[in-house]
């Protein structure tokens, strides 16, 4: 029994290793591969008579024969792994019982790429060599040159081994994937899947297309008097050879302040534009480390605390179809509840159903879902096995499943959508969007009570809410008093909400929360909106045809004129009020990235506005400064590559003084 799962799991493992080494192309999760690994660990050292050396708890990766193998002068190791605090505090008590209380730490974080050793000679970079299995590795020196961030000559003339992470942005993985989608070319599963794939191309001019980056954190000096002492020296002189370090290196004089960097981490993670699947952390002396030595695949002097999983698979079992505000249908995958990220996850985005097609999903695949820094899962990727092929290809619906009218394609726009005004689903999904936090703001109503109050007949519209009264909400299930008040206060609250936010919480097609405010600024009612004509839209910078158009359009509705009067007639019809300081920022467009130390980025484009400017979410050739905070990501990238001019948070606090 023992020996028979013992072999399944070799057999699952290796199998999982060459599609994922070899192939860049795995159909298992990490979080299911570890969780293999260390129930194979377990029984092998429960049982060491059924452990064989080709198990994979011996070894490291593999080699592909794609490229010159290359004998490693020094062997490379993988990490051993934990996802637990308790045992991550273990492991450093054997080495407080080996060599004392205070054994000082480096906490790095775990970049999510394919390790490199970089040999340097008097300084001049003169080979690249993938880990392979640890001892032999592909030499892809032409491929490395292409990479920016891998210095061809040093600032000083050393010898020295260098090993490091290959990573893709994880911007530039999104686009990398975007490109492949409309080519019909295949998807890579991950950033780390991107980068290794990109890294060991044959054609070096291919690499040096894809966006890829290393951040170095070893090195090995060969023939130097005095090599640094700890680790966190040795990393600091790596930046000062040339080296691009990660900046969120940090020493740790305990255990406990590592736990600390890994739950700081833990979060903070998702403000990266480079994926970090944990936190690597090692003992800072050398000679520690020299003397607790490695065991068969990995340093005994470092372990890796791996953050809960962020990407896992499961099985897809059907596709809802939900209808939103403007009638757009938009798939849902209904899934086999998955534990993700510290939840149970049972439905997924599916964005369209273009996206259903390119990504040729259907009902009983196996699915790698994802959730990162947005809130909900979405499906990335289809695992090909050989289910996939048996299964009916999907095809989206014909009926809105709400009131059952046609699903109709419209010109100029991506899916199909319901066009009957009067759809029961569109109207709830109206009355929603105008109670969220960046319409009318209405936080005691979440979507339950919406549908319950429109199914009992007492809403119809947006204008409804207003005309309820406490003992409507008494009515609903499962609703007492206090929270009856709540509600009734909370719907109350929001009749004062500036003209902004009325305007987006009207679900104009195209017209988002910035757009709703150049439009009240710019008309100050909604009479004078709807008396514009569409040329009148597009003289507003930011508001192109199309949206004039549509913005047009919806006034010209009987059902939205309806709206509209009936709030007048409810009291509901605020004018704009301008609390602009200053015209400092007049004709300057800003866009903020990273975290700011004093103040928040919403604080600073409110101050932004208040002097005149305008705030943009992407860089362009238009945008007038970039206010880099702290950890900025691919915008600031981008405002360099643009020549836009960088502001600190210094320099933008002087401005505003
Ligand atoms: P690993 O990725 O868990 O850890 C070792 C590696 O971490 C090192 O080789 C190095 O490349 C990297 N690393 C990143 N930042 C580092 C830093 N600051 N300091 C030191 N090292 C750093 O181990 P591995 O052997 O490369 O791969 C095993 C892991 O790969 C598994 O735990 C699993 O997550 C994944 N895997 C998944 C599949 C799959 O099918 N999904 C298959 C094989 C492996």
């Amino acid at each position: 029994m023992i020996q028979e799962r013992i072999n399944y799991l070799k057999e699952s493992i290796n199998r999982a290793n060459y599609q994922y080494y070899a192939e860049d192309n795995p159909s298992i999760s990490d979080f299911e591969y570890d969780n293999m690994f260390a129930e194979l660990k377990k029984l092998e050292e429960e049982h060491p008579e059924f452990k064989t050396p080709d198990s994979p708890t011996q070894r490291v990766g593999s080699v592909s024969e794609r490229f010159f193998p290359y004998k490693h002068k020094h062997r490379l190791y993988s990490l051993d792994n934990t996802y637990d605090y308790e045992e991550l505090r273990r492991w450093y008590e054997k080495f407080q019982k080996e060599f004392g209380k205070n054994i000082e730490l480096v906490c790095e974080l775990k970049i999510d790429g394919l390790a490199i050793a970089l040999t340097y000679e008097k300084g001049y970079f003169v080979r690249g060599v993938t880990r392979g299995d640890g001892v032999t590795g592909e030499d892809i020196t032409n491929n490395l040159k292409t990479i920016k961030a891998i210095p061809l000559k040093l600032f000083e003339p050393v010898d020295v081994e260098v090993r490091g992470e290959i990573y893709m942005p994880k911007s530039s993985f999104e686009k990398l994937n975007e490109e492949n989608l409309a080519l019909g070319e295949k998807l890579f599963a991950n950033p780390r899947n991107a980068a290794a794939g990109s890294i060991r191309q044959l054609d070096s001019t291919i690499t040096a297309k894809r966006d890829l980056s290393m951040f170095s954190y070893t090195a090995i000096f060969e023939n130097m008097e005095n090599p640094p002492q700890t680790h966190y020296e040795s990393i600091m002189y790596l930046k000062k050879l040339g080296f691009k370090i990660n900046p969120n290196i940090e020493f740790c004089k305990d255990i406990e302040c590592a736990v600390e960097y890994c739950q700081k981490w833990e979060n903070k993670r998702h403000e990266l534009d480079y994926a970090t699947d944990g936190v690597v952390i090692k003992i800072n002396s050398i000679l520690y480390q020299n003397n607790s030595g490695y065991t068969a695949r990995a340093p005994r002097w470092a372990t890796a605390f791996k953050f809960p999983p962020e990407e896992v698979t499961t099985k897809l079992t059907d596709i809802e179809v939900s209808i939103g505000k403007t009638g757009a249908a938009t798939p849902i995958a209904v899934l086999e509840p998955v534990q993700l990220s510290g939840s149970t996850v049972s439905r997924a985005s599916l964005h369209n159903f273009d996206e259903i097609r390119r990504l040729d999903v259907r009902i009983g695949d196996k699915v790698f879902i994802k959730k990162a820094a947005e809130i909900i899962p979405k499906v990335v990727k289809v695992v090909e096995d050989e289910n996939h092929g048996n299964l009916a290809v999907y095809s989206p619906p014909q009926k809105c499943p709400s009131c059952n009218s046609p699903l109709t394609t419209r010109q100029g726009e991506v899916g199909l959508f319901c066009e009957f005004e009067d759809c029961p689903a569109q109207n709830i999904a109206k009355i929603e969007f105008w109670s969220s936090k960046d319409a009318m703001d209405i936080d005691k109503i979440g979507p339950a009570i919406i549908e319950q109050l429109y199914k009992k007949h007492f809403i119809k519209t947006p204008a409804d809410l207003y005309k309820l009264t406490l003992d409507d909400f008494m009515q609903l299930d499962l609703v007492k008093q206090k929270s009856a008040n709540n509600m009734y206060t909370s719907i109350q609250a929001s009749r004062n909400r500036p003209l902004n936010r009325l305007i987006t919480a009207l679900s104009i097609p195209n017209v988002g929360k910035e757009t709703a405010e150049l439009l009240s600024q710019e008309y100050g009612s909604i009479d004078n909106l709807i008396a514009a004509e569409p040329e009148n839209f597009c003289k507003i910078s930011g508001i192109g045809p199309k949206v004039a158009q549509d913005i047009y359009e919806f006034f010209r509705k009987p059902k939205n004129l309806e709206l509209i009067n009936d709030l007048k007639e409810l009291g509901i019809n605020p004018k704009f009020e301008s609390n602009q300081l200053s015209d400092k920022f007049s004709g300057m467009t800003f866009v903020l990235t990273g975290t700011l130390r004093d103040m928040t980025r919403e604080e600073a484009s409110a101050l932004i506005k208040q002097m005149g400017g305008k705030t943009s979410s992407s860089v362009s050739k238009n945008t007038t400064y970039v206010l880099a905070g702290e950890n900025a990501g691919s915008k600031l990238d981008k405002a360099q590559d643009l020549g836009v001019t960088i502001l600190s948070e210094e320099d933008f606090r002087n401005m505003i003084l």
